[in-house]
């Protein structure tokens, strides 16, 4: 095997809801790597990059302790690793918008509750006790705190707690459990952390590569293009309506005095309702398309 320093290393979730969405981002930055379901090494074949697939509660510590130079990792993971752990939290570099949750306080739904205050002296069955004990800290709480690693949401049936505090993303585990969320502790989404640690030019080469295409692949996922015939007499109006827009691109349409052809990325969500006020601006022809990849 060649020495560790010689390759970049990514650590992503093994299997979970983060494993798949980490790999399809790596994979859009042009990086190619055979998946062997179960492989715990991939190897990209041409670049020196090695992704490890670990328990996403690893990835912070491993990526602050230099066994990975970068990692995905939940937020919340990222946070508790850094309360409970005390390891120096790698940097986010960049926000992914997938593994979107929020980990909440929850009560069974026939306890009345009336806010904070009712939780004092309770006890709170937790997958993440290092940020509930900051939250509690904060809001001036004293309660009690039970560490579960999984299932937190039937301790309340099982008499362990009297409440939770866990991740919940559409609320169905809570429903099922017949639980109501009551507090947000922390929102919380897939990042892209970074390690201190020194490298040696090549592989900082290697990873800022990497880093530019991550950035792309965030700007597109983000980004329309759009484009369309109008008079130029409404450039104006039509450059307050693009969403998002920066200078749009105008040229002149050959053989149409006074028409032009406007082109434009635009960065935010572009709804009917845009194209319609397009269309009334004077706008026609107008073709919405999405981008598979920029440069910024
Ligand atoms: P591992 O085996 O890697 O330890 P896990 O069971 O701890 O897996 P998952 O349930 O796969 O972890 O969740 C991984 C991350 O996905 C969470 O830390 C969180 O950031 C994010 N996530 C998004 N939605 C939810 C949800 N509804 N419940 C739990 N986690 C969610
Ligand atoms: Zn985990």
């Amino acid at each position: 095997m060649e020495p560790r320093e010689k390759r970049l290393r990514i650590a992503v979730q093994s299997k979970g809801r983060l494993a798949e969405a980490s790999l399809q981002l790596i994979e859009q930055t042009g990086l190619r790597f055979r998946r062997g379901k179960d492989d715990l090494l991939l190897r990209v074949e041409d670049a020196p990059i090695d992704v490890l697939r670990v328990r996403d509660d690893d990835i912070a510590n491993f990526v602050a302790k230099g066994v990975c130079d970068l990692g995905i990792v939940g937020r919340n993971a990222l946070e508790e690793a850094r309360l409970t752990d005390r390891i120096d939290a790698p940097d986010v570099i960049a926000e992914l918008g997938f593994g979107r949750c929020a980990l909440k306080i929850a009560v069974p739904e026939n306890v009345e509750y009336g806010g904070l205050r009712d939780l004092e002296g309770a006890r709170i069955a937790s997958s993440h006790p290092g940020i509930l004990r900051r939250y509690l800290d904060e809001k001036g709480v004293r309660a009690e705190i039970v560490e579960m690693s999984g299932s937190v949401e039937v301790a309340p049936r099982l008499h362990i707690a009297t409440a939770i505090c866990d991740l919940v993303s559409t609320g169905a585990t809570l429903d099922a459990n017949g639980l109501r969320a009551v507090e947000t502790v922390l929102d919380s989404e897939a990042v892209l952390v970074q390690g201190g640690w020194p490298l040696n030019d090549r592989l900082l080469e290697v990873r800022a590569r990497f880093l530019t295409r991550v950035d792309g692949v965030l700007a597109s996922r983000g980004s329309k293009y759009i484009m369309m015939n109008a008079p130029e007499s409404a450039l104006d109006e039509i450059a307050e309506i693009l969403p998002g827009a920066e200078a749009p691109t105008v040229v002149p349409l050959a053989g149409r005095p006074g028409a032009v052809a406007v082109h434009a990325v635009c960065k935010e969500s572009v709804f009917w309702e845009t194209l319609e006020r397009l269309k009334r601006a004077g706008a026609s022809s107008i073709l919405l398309v999405p981008i598979e990849k920029m440069m910024i």
